[in-house]
């Protein structure tokens, strides 16, 4: 059974963030290092996703919805969340992710809805820890 995508709008990740259990993936590649990021977010650049899923997959146990975004959600974002929801499914991973979600808009839709941007430099994102 294939897994399905479905889209959250900025308001609606706003609201789940505040759970533990979800995970924002940035796909973005150079872009975030110079336009900021949504805090907490980590960083698989689209270029090098397909080498470096099995340590997304290690990274987000735990974690039961994962959301992933682009600049604007139209071809890297939902690529890159088909190809985990995909990766999951071959490598019949034991895995609590329910949901794969995709931010609508992606982060430039974020950022001009005037949701909160991180401009912190570091690897990974510590904002949200540090609250
Ligand atoms: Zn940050």
């Amino acid at each position: 059974m294939s897994r399905s995508i479905s889209y959250v709008t900025g308001s609606q990740l706003l609201t789940l963030k505040r759970r533990p259990n979800i995970a924002i993936i940035d796909v973005r590649d150079d872009e975030r290092s110079y336009d900021g990021h949504i805090a907490g977010s980590l960083h698989y650049a689209s270029d090098t996703f397909a080498d470096r899923i099995s340590q997304l997959v290690q990274q987000v146990k735990g974690k039961d919805t994962l959301v992933f975004h682009c600049a604007l959600s139209q071809v890297r974002g939902p690529t890159c969340a088909r190809r985990f929801a995909n990766y999951l499914e071959e490598m019949k991973e034991d895995t609590e992710i329910k949901n794969i979600l995709v931010l609508e808009r992606g982060f430039n839709g974020w950022e001009a809805a005037g949701k909160p941007v991180c401009h912190c430099t570091s690897t990974p994102c510590t904002a949200e820890s540090a609250q």
